[in-house]
């Protein structure tokens, strides 16, 4: 087995993956399940905040971010979608996909998009019916103040849809406060539970806009009103898949015991960015850098899939490259959830420095040894 610290999906702890292999009822006709459904939801609720609904969903992150889209958009509706990242541009493809108009307002991709600029575009034009933002926007490591982009589009009544499946638990998410209609998150990457469950919180607005629709939501899967009265109907509109439930249910427990959670990821975090400084490499993300993932830039001399394959082939460590714009400029350490340790970050970069080593690239000092001091 290898140690996982790709930025997503993270490790998992035995107990999560012991209660996904728990003996099962079943999830269509067990009101038991049901109220254990709600009793997660209740708890994802209270974990960022939020007093509007909350819901899993059998499905991976993707889903969430596909059923806001489908959720919202009516044909010709007008959309700005916030880019200065991979995920932040490929909002676009979900709202297009429904029918809507996607406008862009972007945004240098080394920096996070600030408030007063967008303020300053909505100015001149705000008739957008919602706007989508990227919490961490993992294939660069930026991470967007959410806090402070939410309540200038709720100003100006746009409705807000956040991707934060890679912030969440990593950085922390106020719901009520940072007034997000919709936010998605993922059961793989800071949760640490495996990959295959989405979570979607709900804002009373955002579902009176769902109600208010003119025309149908275009898809079954992706429409969020048909779990709107799953509890007092005590029905779900598919079968909810019980195990990967079970292990979200451990892993909610697993955070919910971790009071340091945050502070962790920060030191962690914090760590490793230092350590890549003194070392003379370059981060990708220009001072906007999310605790849950550290991109940092291919040097000169050698290649992303040299470095990752004698981490993987010499010291059984996976950790990630990136795609689409970046794919080929930058390698990227994940600290998310369980893999967000020190024990496991300091012997990625132990491998790194050897693998920079082996590649001919020397560095300022040791990876390692300048992150146990910055520790
Ligand atoms: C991981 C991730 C998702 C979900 O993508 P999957 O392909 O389902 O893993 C969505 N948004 C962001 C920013 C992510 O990092």
């Amino acid at each position: 087995m290898y140690k996982i610290m790709t930025a997503g999906p993270s490790q998992v702890r035995e107990n999560v993956r012991m209660a996904r292999a728990l003996e099962t009822t079943n999830p269509d006709i067990d009101v038991d399940f049901v109220e254990y459904y709600k009793s997660l939801c209740d708890k994802l609720q209270a974990m960022v905040n939020s007093t509007g609904t909350a819901y899993i969903l059998g499905g991976e992150g993707i889903l969430g971010l596909e059923a806001a889209c489908a959720s919202l958009t009516e044909p010709s509706d007008r959309v700005l979608v916030l880019d200065n990242g991979v995920f932040g541009h490929g909002f676009a493809d979900f709202v297009t996909m429904y029918g809507g108009q996607p406008v862009f307002f972007e945004s240098d991709y080394k920096k996070a998009i600030s408030a007063d600029e967008l303020r300053a575009f909505l100015e001149k034009d705000s008739d957008f019916k919602y706007a989508t933002v990227v919490h961490c926007d993992t294939p660069s490591g930026m991470l967007n103040p959410i806090d402070e982009i939410c309540p200038v589009l709720a100003e100006y009544g746009i409705l807000t849809v956040v991707d934060s499946v890679a912030g969440m638990f990593g950085e922390p998410v106020d719901v009520d406060g940072s007034q997000i209609d919709i936010l998605c998150g993922g059961s793989q990457k800071c949760m640490s539970a495996p990959p295959g469950l989405t979570m979607v919180w709900v804002s009373d607005k955002a579902m009176e806009a769902m109600l208010a629709r003119k025309t149908p939501i275009r898809s079954f899967y992706a429409n969020l009103l048909t779990f709107r009265t799953y509890y007092e109907d005590k029905w779900f509109p598919y079968t909810m898949p019980i195990s990967d439930i079970n292990g979200l249910g451990v892993a909610i427990d697993n955070i919910l015991a971790d009071p340091d959670i945050y502070d962790r990821h920060a030191k962690i975090a914090s760590a490793t960015r230092q350590a890549v400084t003194e070392a003379g490499l370059t981060m990708y993300a220009d001072g906007a850098y999310s605790n849950t993932v550290t991109a940092i830039e291919v040097p000169e001399g050698t290649t992303d899939k040299a470095i990752l394959k004698v981490l993987k082939e010499k010291y059984g460590i996976m950790i990630s490259s990136s795609f689409d714009v970046f794919a080929g400029k930058l390698i990227r350490i994940g600290h998310m959830g369980e893999s967000a340790n020190a024990a496991d970050t300091r012997q990625t970069l132990a491998a790194l420095d050897d693998a920079f080593a082996m590649e001919g690239i020397s560095l300022k000092c040791s990876l390692a040894a300048a992150f146990d001091k910055a520790l």
